[in-house]
This record gives structure tokens, C-alpha cells and sequence, in this order.
């Protein structure tokens, strides 16, 4: 594992093109300028790892595309302390991302493989979730519930009630919805029975499955 001062001005390269692309927050910038994304796919990728997109990664999944990271965590306006739900950890790259922004994570993945490997890797680093679980996102985490965000990084065929359930009351649930593409659609929770719903523009995802056993 090796990280190198060219890593870092690549780095510091793609933080400036996602804020070309209109992410603004600086906090989320600094994680992008912090976090050794090359670290995070297969070596054979290295030199890809600072574009601005996304590859393939173990079990037939991506590692998201940096711009789709940045503008996720963006949008939740993560904060010191906030109780985040992450729905597909993937290689971990978004939960590297959340724990940049001192959020208390919870990730849950549903390839074993992939799950394995993230709870071993990330620790290395130095990112410590307070869980990583191997199971299904669309049930969410009844038992950590209520949660301050709830972040879901594949592409849901439907919002997953028990999700919006899972939310505070003024906690945020991003996600995105579609089969083939996405919507990027952000609620917040305003009472116990009202959600506010807001659409934030297309992108794509691979597909959020159903659970397998
Ligand atoms: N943020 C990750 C994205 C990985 S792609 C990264 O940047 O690396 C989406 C991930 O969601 C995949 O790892 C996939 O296995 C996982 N996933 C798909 N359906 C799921 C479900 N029902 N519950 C939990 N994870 C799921």
C-alpha cells in the first residue's frame, strides 16, 4: 500500500474538477483531497483512480464515481456526530467519505465478498465505522435506528419504506431511484408522518438488489 506525493497532486486535481462541477462544501473537497481512492480499486486501475468516474470493483460492483460521492455527501450536509445509515459499502470509498466528515457510520453491504473486504481494509486506514454489516439494505437497521441520514449508494427500483421509517425527525434520506437510471431524490423527514421530497437530477447507479441468501 503505497501512497505518494503524485497521488496527492492527482488528488488535488480532482478536487478542483468536482468543484468545476459544483461541489462546494469544503469539508467534502478536503476528504476527496485526503482519501487514497487508487488504494481503494484494483491495482491494474491505478492510474484511473483520480478520474473523475467509476469502475468496477469485486462481485460484479462499482466504486461510484468521485463527482456521485462528493455531491451525496454534499447534499446530507454531513456533520460532526451525525448518526449515518450507508446502504452498499462497496470498496468503502463513500464510508471513507462519511468518516472524513467525522459522521458515526454504520455501512451495510450484501456481498459477503465485498463486505469482507471493506471491513478488513478500511480499519487499515485508519476508517473505523462504528458497524459494518453484512445483510440487506432495504430493511435498513431497526436495532441503531432513528438515524440523523441515511445514504443509499446503488439504484433503488422504490424508496424501501422502512428507510423513511428509519429517519429522525428532520433527518434526511437520499437515494437513488430507477432501474435503468436514477433520480436522485433527497427526503426530509418534517413530522413523524411527513416527508418533504425533493429531485436532484439524474445519474447512474448498478442496481440495489434484493436480498440473497
Ligand atoms: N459507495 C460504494 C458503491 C458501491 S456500488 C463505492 O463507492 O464503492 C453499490 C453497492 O451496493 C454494491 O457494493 C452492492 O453490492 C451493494 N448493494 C446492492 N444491493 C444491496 C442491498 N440490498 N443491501 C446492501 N447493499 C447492497
Amino acid at each position: 500500500m503505497k501512497d505518494t506525493a503524485k497521488h496527492q497532486g492527482l488528488r488535488n486535481q480532482l478536487a478542483t474538477v468536482l468543484k468545476a462541477k459544483g461541489i462546494t462544501d469544503e469539508n467534502v473537497l478536503n476528504a476527496v483531497r485526503k482519501i487514497p481512492r487508487h488504494l481503494f480499486i484494483d491495482s491494474s486501475f491505478e492510474s484511473h483512480a483520480y478520474q473523475d468516474k467509476a469502475f468496477p470493483i469485486a462481485a460484479d460492483q462499482t466504486i461510484s464515481q468521485p463527482y456521485t460521492v462528493a455531491f451525496q455527501s454534499q447534499t446530507l450536509e454531513i456533520k460532526k456526530g451525525d448518526k449515518v445509515l450507508e446502504i452498499g459499502t462497496g470498496s468503502g470509498y463513500q464510508t471513507a467519505a462519511l468518516l472524513e466528515l467525522k459522521a458515526e457510520v454504520y455501512s451495510i453491504e450484501r456481498q459477503r465478498e465485498l463486505f469482507k473486504k471493506a471491513s478488513l481494509f478500511l480499519p487499515k486506514l485508519g476508517y473505523k465505522p462504528k458497524r459494518f454489516i453484512f445483510g440487506d439494505g432495504y430493511k435498513g437497521l431497526p436495532e441503531q435506528a432513528p438515524f440523523d441520514k441515511i445514504i443509499v449508494t446503488a439504484g433503488a427500483p422504490f424508496v424501501p419504506k422502512p428507510l423513511l421509517g428509519q429517519l429522525k425527525v428532520g433527518g434526511m434520506l437520499l437515494i437513488p431511484v430507477g432501474d435503468s437510471s436514477q433520480i436522485m431524490t433527497l427526503f426530509i423527514r418534517k413530522s413523524a408522518k411527513e416527508f418533504e421530497k425533493h429531485e436532484l437530477g439524474d445519474f447512474a447507479f448498478v442496481p440495489m438488489l434484493e436480498e440473497r441468501n
